[in-house]
């Protein structure tokens, strides 16, 4: 059974794509602690990260890198977070958040709720920057 995060991969499931290069995609978490709050994931399905490939694990690091500089210059942040859990969808991603201090990477609080118009600008005023 694929992932969710393969699904969209193979476009079966709509995201607000953000980046893609032959082997990762970023796009925006559907329940973000932040706008801009961006997910990046392996196009290749792998469940944990730390089971991926080091080169595959550095080239991903390298693309989220790159996206995260786009979205700060789209999002005003004083610094963008970076993080990986994975408990929820079994597809290794990094989260990147958009944070001005250490309780906005806390991911007990309540995630925001934006209309699928505020995704879809987000998505494409960063995917610009990329
Ligand atoms: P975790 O696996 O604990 O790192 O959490 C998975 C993350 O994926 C959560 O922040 C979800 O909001 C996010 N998520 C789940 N389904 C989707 C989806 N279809 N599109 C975008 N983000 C998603």
């Amino acid at each position: 059974m694929a992932t969710i995060f393969a699904r969209i991969v193979n476009g079966e499931i709509p995201c607000y794509k953000v980046a893609e290069d032959e082997k990762f995609l970023a796009f925006l978490d559907i329940n973000p602690l932040a706008k801009g709050h961006t997910l990046v994931i392996p196009k290749v399905e792998t469940d944990y990260i730390f089971d991926m490939t080091d080169s595959d694990l550095s080239a991903m690091m390298i693309f989220a890198k790159k996206v995260a500089k786009a979205i700060k210059e789209v999002v005003p942040c004083t610094k963008i977070g970076v993080t990986v859990i994975g408990l929820e969808v079994p597809h290794a991603h990094i989260h990147l958040i958009p944070i001005n201090s250490i309780y906005d990477m806390d991911f007990s609080r309540p995630k925001l709720q934006l209309d699928s118009s505020v995704f879809e600008s987000l998505s494409q005023e960063i995917a610009s920057m990329v």
